[in-house]
Parts: structure tokens; sequence; C-alpha cells
């Protein structure tokens, strides 16, 4: 199929690498996203962009603009024990013959802008305010209507739509819920210490607390607690509990818990989610991407990075001579593997930092998933 017209749902870090990849293969593209504007659907912190997800974003012609508001770090990470002393250097995996680094951490407000500024270069029609409540496939055409009674209509229809997709459902014939895995991740922005610069883990088997360089003055410090599904922390109690937990830390993080974290207002709390939907991800002329249907735990920093090289793949598997379902099929056939890898992976991450996973190696593992990500997508 080429050049025909294509709906995206969802204007959020997949969505709009979709958007660029299709217009830059020619089609036509239009983002229908529910939020009003670009900066009131960007929430969180920071991103951390390994090797891969860079390589995607070179592909929609972003990577040189992220690394250049980002920061560029020579090695993925560094590992610290309690106490704060040095364990391990992570140094990464090289993509071959790329010359982009294996890490750059960036804003998200800051990423957004860059694909929101990307996309209208290249053509994508935007429409905000527009939250699709149903979607139907005639065979040949397939509409999308909002919530306020406007439809689209185009040869084919992307969702990515995030992990509460309800695109999801009309794809599966059934709902997969996501599902808590007993985490919530603590963020907050602090200045950028000089010896934060790459991913520094600080912690053991009874918890990790993580450091993320996200410009030349600018990181984030994220600590995932182990909190039962319905245990809530009031606002005003944010920054004590997080003292409490990084209490038995020496070394960076005591540093960071003694000097940085006093304004609850500043840190974020959220609970991590996952959900990996098998195949297959399309019904006739609709197809899942993203976080709908790979939802991840941030543990290897890869839930961006996968709905980015999704969008990539989709463009290449769209662009082909092959019809609408053999593309699809191409695409699925392409990202699944890899997106189960890293939501297994992630997973396995997690239930080791909770004390649940004897003998589990988060180093072994941790290189094995950037080895896989290197190779050719
Ligand atoms: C706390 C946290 C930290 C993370 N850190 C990292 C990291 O460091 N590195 C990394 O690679 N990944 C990270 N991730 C994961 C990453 O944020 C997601 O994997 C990624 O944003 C998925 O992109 P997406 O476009 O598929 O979904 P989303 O970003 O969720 O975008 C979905 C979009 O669809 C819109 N939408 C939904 N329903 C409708 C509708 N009916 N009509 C119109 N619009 C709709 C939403 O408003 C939203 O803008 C993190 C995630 C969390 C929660």
């Amino acid at each position: 199929m080429q050049h025909g017209s294509i709906l995206i749902i969802g204007g959020g870090i997949g969505g709009l690498s979709a958007a660029i990849a299709l217009r830059q293969k020619g089609f036509g593209a239009t983002v229908l996203e529910r939020y009003p504007d670009m900066h009131a659907s960007v929430f969180g912190v920071g991103i951390i962009q390994p090797g891969n997800a860079l390589r995607a974003l070179d592909a929609i012609g972003c990577a040189d603009a992220c690394v250049a508001a980002g920061y560029p770090a020579k090695q993925w990470g560094r590992m610290l024990d309690v106490a704060g002393d040095h364990v391990h250097d992570m140094p990464g995996v090289a993509i071959a013959g790329s010359t982009l680094p294996p890490l750059n951490g960036i804003t998200r407000p800051r990423l957004h802008q860059i694909l929101t500024d990307r996309a209208l270069a290249v053509g994508v029609d935007i429409r905000y305010g527009t939250s699709i409540d149903t979607v139907d496939d005639d065979g040949d055409r397939v509409t999308a209507r909002s919530d306020s009674g406007e439809s689209f209509t185009a040869d084919i229809l992307i969702a990515a739509d995030g992990v509460r997709s309800r695109v999801r459902r009309h794809v599966l014939g059934t709902e997969i819920e996501p599902h808590y895995i007993g985490q919530s991740a603590f963020r907050i922005n602090i200045p950028r210490l000089p010896e934060i610069d790459c991913i520094v883990l600080q912690g053991d088997d009874r918890g990790m607390a993580g450091y993320v360089p996200i410009g030349p003055d600018l990181a984030y410090m994220f600590y995932n607690a182990h909190l039962g599904a319905h245990e809530r922390i009031p606002e005003q109690e944010l920054a004590p509990r997080l003292r409490e937990y990084l209490a038995r830390f020496g070394g960076l993080t005591a540093r960071v818990r003694d000097e940085f974290i006093a304004d609850d207002a500043e840190i974020v709390l959220r609970p991590e989610e996952s959900i990996g939907v098998p195949t297959p991800w399309h019904k006739g002329r609709i197809v899942l991407m993203g976080d709908a249907v790979h939802a991840i735990t941030p543990h290897l920093g890869q839930g961006a990075a996968q709905a980015i090289e999704d969008g990539v793949v989709l463009a290449e598997e769209l662009a082909s001579d092959r019809d609408v379902d053999a593309a699809f099929t191409a695409y699925t056939e392409r990202r699944y593997g890899r997106c189960k890898l890293i939501v297994e992976t992630s997973l396995a991450i997690g239930e080791w930092e909770m004390g649940r996973l004897d003998g589990f190696d988060n180093v072994a593992a941790t290189n094995h998933v950037l080895e896989v990500m290197a190779q050719p997508l």
C-alpha cells in the first residue's frame, strides 16, 4: 500500500513518531489527540533514550535535536552498592554504523516539542482536543468519531492511544487490563551532580535508587517503592516517605536525600503497570502500537524507545508493496519478540527489586537486553 491517508489516535511519543515516519514515506497523516494542546498531554519528569531509541529517532529526523537538547552520556550506566561504593560499570552496546551516544537523557517537554516541531514541518495534521469515542471499519475505509460528534475517515487507523487504549478492545474482541506490578516510582528533578554522567543505580535486592542526567545541569532521581495496590501516600507525606526509604543509603543517595528531598510538591509518584498483548495486533484496517500493546515498566528505560521503533517499522511495512493485512502482519512479526523481551525483563527486574527473585542477575539481564536492542530493527 502506498500514499494513502492514515489516522493516528494519540499524540504521545508513539503516535507522533509514527505520523512523522508515515509522512516521510508519502502518506497523509492526521493525529487525533484528546488533550487541548501539546503541553497538556506531557507529564512526568525525564526520559531515558537508549541507543536504539536514538537510532529510531534518527530515522524520523529527531535524534540530533534530542542530543542537543539533552545530556548525551559516554556510557550506559554504573552500579553502586548501598554504601555508595562502585560495583560495576555498564558501558552499553554500540550500534553498528551509528555515531550516536549509547544513552541520552532528556526532559519530556523538550522531547515532545522536538517531535511536534518535526511532525508539523513534514506536514502532519495534528488535531488537539479530539477525544475518539468509536472506530468503524467498513472494509475499505475506517472512520473515527470523537465524543463531540466530529468524524474522520481514512484508509487506515493506527491506535497509539496508550496503556488504557479504547481501540484495543475493538481489535482484540475482548479487553486485557494492565496490571499493577507492586511497585510505584518516586521521581524528582535534582541538580546534575558531577557523578551523574550516565544512569547511576545504587542499591540491592531490597530497593534501588537511580539517577538519570537529562541536561547539562539537570538530572532526575527515581526510587521504585514496594507498595500495595491500594496503598496511597498523602501528598504532604511524599518527601518524608521517600527519605525514609532512602535512610539506609550512604554516598550519592545520602547526599541527595539530605540536600534535595524536602518539597512534597516536587515529587511525582506513579504506580507501575505492565501489559503485554498477544498477537494479532491488528484487525482489518486498524492496528495497535506503543503502550496500547506493550506498556513497559520503566526498569530498562525502553517504553518510549519501543513506541518510536513501532512507528518506524509500521511506516516501512505500510510503504512496501504488500496489501494492508500483510503489512500489519510483517510489522507485528518484526516487533513482537523484541517488545516481549523488554516487557518480561522489566518485570523480572521489578520482582528482583522487591526481593522476590533470588539469584537474578539484573546487570546481566540489562546487558542482554541492550545487546538485543542494538541488533537491526
Ligand atoms: C513514570 C514513567 C517513566 C517512564 N520512563 C521512561 C524512560 O525513561 N524511557 C522510556 O523509553 N520510556 C519510559 N516510560 C514509558 C513511556 O513513557 C511510554 O512507553 C511511552 O510514552 C508510550 O508512548 P505511547 O505514545 O504509546 O503512549 P502515551 O505516551 O500514553 O500516549 C498516548 C496518547 O494518546 C492519547 N489518547 C488516549 N486515548 C485517546 C482517545 N480516545 N482519543 C484521543 N487521544 C487519546 C493520550 O492523551 C496520549 O497523549 C516511562 C513511563 C512512566 C509511566
